[in-house]
């Protein structure tokens, strides 16, 4: 065993890791080196950076040598296993995206509990099961090794039933169709910061805002997540990268109907065909749209914008009312423009931006004279990840460094 904690967040085609050293009060945490193992099946290449940002390792792989997330996490064990002079870490953090209805916090792995995990792939077929691959290779290889599951669910669990619903029978309602929300990890993150940054402010009313390739916004009251734009999956809500964000869903019906889309093409639709790059015809990326003089990158930007400002009025409507509002994510954390123009649009509630602070990138964006306040947030899921890690395998609970 070691003083180390491995976070881990993996996707389809990659790990992405991150070591955390426990400091020997072992109530806090200092992250060690980051990195991922990319390109899983088609061009691997694990690349590692320590704290300092130099180079621990880049090493490309033949796609053979790292077929799948299994081999994948077999290669970064022995990276990690030379690293640590052979010893394991203290404990793994996983980030899982589904919790379901019934883990509303972290929660210790064990058979059964993976075995609960598991019945949850068919809320979630694109995810679940890769968040799931490297916790079994793990416990394969090392079943002394602790290892933590985190939802991106979790945080949503306490929704007044209102917000958890759909307008659609009891039955579906049991059986597991219901408004999850997601980001959950992130939104936690920055309602534990908040309390550090502004802490008036976070008891009060606050709308986050999630903007990333994935996109979603949160209502966050005191602290506690009161509703999500994410519901059943991540492809709700906002129009995002690729995903189409919230379509009636009498376009689904349309595309079986009268185009014979079948599950399969229905899903590349709302998942990859739509949002920025679908309205642009350009990318889906707000850098290459900021910087395009095409018509449908206007409409793309336009429409974002447009959603978010919206999404954040019905967000308010849902606390009754709004003390503040916090940007994080790629996007929401380096786009002074898409910053300014959501604010602008929102003037009406009260927000008055400084621009000087905003091209700063804040913290605080807003004036003197703003009514109320909007913040610049980076998130930091992993870090979240390996504090509750921490707390899971010792019974502590730290403030968040
Ligand atoms: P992920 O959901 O993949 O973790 P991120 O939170 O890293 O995504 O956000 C990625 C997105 O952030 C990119 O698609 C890009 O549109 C956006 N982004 C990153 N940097 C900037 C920037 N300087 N200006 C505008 N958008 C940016």
């Amino acid at each position: 065993m070691t003083d180390t904690l491995l976070v881990v967040n993996a996707g389809s085609s990659s790990i992405k890791f991150q070591l955390f050293r426990l400091l020997p009060s072992g109530h806090r945490l200092e992250l060690r080196s980051k990195g991922q193992l990319e390109g899983i099946g088609t061009h691997p290449r694990l690349s590692v950076r320590d704290a300092f940002g130099r180079t621990l390792i880049d090493e490309s792989y033949e796609a053979a040598a790292v077929p799948d997330l299994t081999a994948a996490m077999h290669r970064l064990g022995d990276w990690l296993l030379e690293r640590l002079g052979g010893r394991t870490p203290v404990a793994v953090g996983h980030r899982v995206v589904h919790g379901g209805p019934d883990y509303g916090e972290p929660v210790l792995i064990d058979d059964l509990v993976l075995d609960r995990l598991e019945h949850l792939v068919p809320l979630a077929p694109l995810h679940q099961p890769n968040n799931l691959a490297p916790i079994r290779a793990i416990r394969k290889r090392n079943p002394a090794v602790p290892q933590v599951a985190c939802f991106d669910t979790a945080f949503h669990r306490g929704h007044p039933e209102v917000a958890d619903r759909f307008a659609i029978p009891e039955a579906w309602y049991r059986e597991g169709v219901r408004r999850y929300g997601f980001h959950g990890l992130s939104y936690e993150y920055i309602a534990h910061r908040l309390e550090e940054i502004d802490p008036a402010l976070a008891r009060g009313r606050v709308v986050a805002c999630h903007l990333g390739s994935g996109a979603s916004m949160c209502a966050i009251h005191a602290g506690r997540s009161l509703d999500s734009t994410m519901g059943f999956t991540a492809v709700d809500g906002l129009p995002m990268g690729t995903r189409t964000g919230q379509l009636d869903p009498g376009v689904v019906l349309y595309l079986v109907q009268a185009k014979g889309f079948d599950a399969k093409r229905i899903e590349h639709f709302l998942y990859h065909e739509g949002g920025l790059k679908g309205l642009s015809g350009i990318s889906n990326d707000v850098r290459d749209l900021l910087a395009s003089d095409a018509a449908g990158a206007k409409l793309a930007l336009d429409y974002f914008v447009y959603r978010i400002a919206r999404e954040a009025g019905a967000l308010a409507a849902a606390m009754g009312g709004i003390d503040g509002l916090v940007f994080t994510a790629g996007i929401g954390e380096h786009s002074p423009v898409i910053r300014g123009r959501v604010l602008e649009r929102l003037a009406w509630l009260g927000f008055v931006l400084d621009e000087a602070a905003n091209q700063e990138h804040g913290p605080l964006i807003t004036s003197a004279a703003s009514r109320l306040k909007a913040y610049v947030i980076p998130t930091d899921e992993e870090l979240m990840i390996a504090h509750h890690t921490l707390r899971l395998i010792s019974g502590r609970s730290e403030a968040l460094r």
